[in-house]
């Protein structure tokens, strides 16, 4: 072999190396025992469903807008060819969902928050990637995988997916086919999001933009998180890892799209009457089942016989006629009776009698994290503290009991607030359990075994 061969054979070698370093290779998971078409199929009952429970806008305008952008890019060859649509929904939160097959929904509060049409498309094109990556089947695949194998091949077709999935034991709702993503398919949704608004001639960098903007004024808020980063959350770097691909694109003259009809569509949302449920994250939306006289308040009383909630982190025991709901914005836990969930202030749903569990930030030990947070949550909602805070042991975690009184949601009555914070690696875990003050001898007993049964997971 010549020298010349030599050195042509490595050159061909490192321009190999330098290739596969540059643009990754982004498919579907082999693993998925659901065919595309049935993607399709549960992607429609899902939306069915996710359209009883949702404000879907009927505004010509909104929609056209939202459709215009979206059905650019869906017809790029990275977004596989599924029947994409895309429709608005009248909620202030900062959201966008797609169901597998393609049905997708903006929150009228993400295209408030856009500086950009380019940053709409950007968020459009993760979801759009998602549905053509099918990580939603995917997901479920995952999570079910015997009970699908063993009746896939039974399904019959015409039928409702989700109502015969549903009998195979995989409980499938809409809920299920919209889990948390996993950081690879979270940042194999921005690379191909990325590569699909650049062929459509967004300029790709304005999604990682509008991702890192909404991030830095979720810190500001405290930590709270978004529907939007607990369903996608950041699979690290992810500025830089879209920059890194942007440099493999094409050359071009990208654009940030048409700022005249953002700024229509910002306005018509301006001129809209407020949301009537602020809360209206289609699945953790606590229906509102009691009323502000009070009536009802039977079935929202404390059983005495406890279940269990298990979650990652912590566990607790809760009555058995109250239900378990996750709130929209905060990943907070509503614990109640619909009966004890009134309607309040502008449509929002209020706990009369239940609970509320969750993690606030903190890291200054449990005294100065608990004095920050109730100074957070006491003015905001109008309660007098009432007494010392109590210091106490639950299961081996130091945890204090402050007791609060406010106004009811149950018109003209006083609640007791008692408010539990534990000690938690990743900040503070707080429950606070709310009862009519007339009620509150009776529920005590109750909240004190609640209380004790508080389990953080170390
Ligand atoms: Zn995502």
């Amino acid at each position: 072999m010549s020298r010349r061969w030599l050195a042509a054979s490595v050159m061909l070698v490192l321009t190999g190396a330098l290739y596969a370093q540059k643009q990754k290779k982004i498919a579907p998971s082999r693993w998925n025992l659901f065919s595309p078409e049935q993607d399709i199929q549960l992607g429609r009952e899902a939306a069915a469903e996710v359209e009883r429970k949702v404000a879907v806008l009927d505004n010509k305008e909104l929609t056209g807008f939202v459709s215009r952008i979206g059905k650019k890019l869906g017809e790029q060859p990275e977004a596989g060819n599924y029947p994409y649509t895309f429709k608005v929904v009248h909620d202030n939160s900062i959201n966008a969902f797609a169901l597998p097959g393609g049905p997708s929904f903006v929150h009228t509060g993400l295209i408030q928050a856009a500086g950009n049409e380019a940053q709409i498309a950007g968020v459009l094109a993760h979801e759009i990637s998602h549905v053509a990556l099918r990580h939603g089947t995917a997901q479920v695949t995952k999570a079910n995988a015997i009970q699908i194998a063993a009746g896939i091949g039974g399904l019959m077709a015409g039928g409702s997916m989700l109502g015969q999935l549903a009998q195979l034991g995989a409980g499938l709702g809409a809920n299920s086919l919209l889990l948390k993503f996993s950081r690879d398919a979270e940042s194999d949704a921005d690379l191909l999001g990325a590569r699909m608004m650049a062929r459509a001639g967004y300029e790709p960098i304005e999604m990682a933009r509008f991702f890192e903007k909404l991030e830095v004024e979720e810190k500001a808020r405290g930590g709270q998180m978004s529907q939007f980063f607990s369903d996608h959350p950041n699979p690290g770097n992810r500025v830089k890892a879209v920059s890194e691909e942007v440099k493999m694109l094409p050359a071009r003259g990208y654009g940030k799209g048409d700022s005249a009809s953002l700024q229509r569509a910002q306005s018509v949302i301006r001129s809209l009457p407020v949301p009537k449920k602020t809360n209206a994250n289609f699945r953790h939306q606590p229906p509102a089942g009691g009323s502000a006289t009070g009536a009802g308040i039977d079935a929202a009383r404390p059983a005495a016989a406890l279940k269990q909630h298990q979650s990652r982190s912590v566990s607790f025991s809760y009555p058995e006629n109250w239900q378990v709901f996750q709130s929209g914005q905060s990943n907070e836990l509503t614990i109640a009776a619909t009966e004890g969930l009134v309607e309040g202030q502008g449509g929002r749903t209020e706990i009369a009698f239940g609970a509320l569990a969750g993690l606030a930030p903190g890291r200054g030990g449990l005294e100065r994290d608990t004095e920050q947070f109730l100074q957070q949550i006491a003015p905001a909602n109008r309660m007098q503290r009432s007494g010392e805070a109590k210091r106490f042991q639950v299961s081996g975690s130091a945890a204090l009991l402050n007791l609060y009184f406010s106004a009811s949601p149950y018109r003209g009555r006083r609640e007791v607030d008692a408010i539990v914070t534990v000690e938690h690696p990743k900040g503070l875990f707080y429950m606070i359990l709310v009862s009519p003050e007339n009620e509150y001898p009776k529920a005590q007993p109750v909240f004190d075994r609640m209380i004790q049964s508080i389990q953080i997971a170390r």
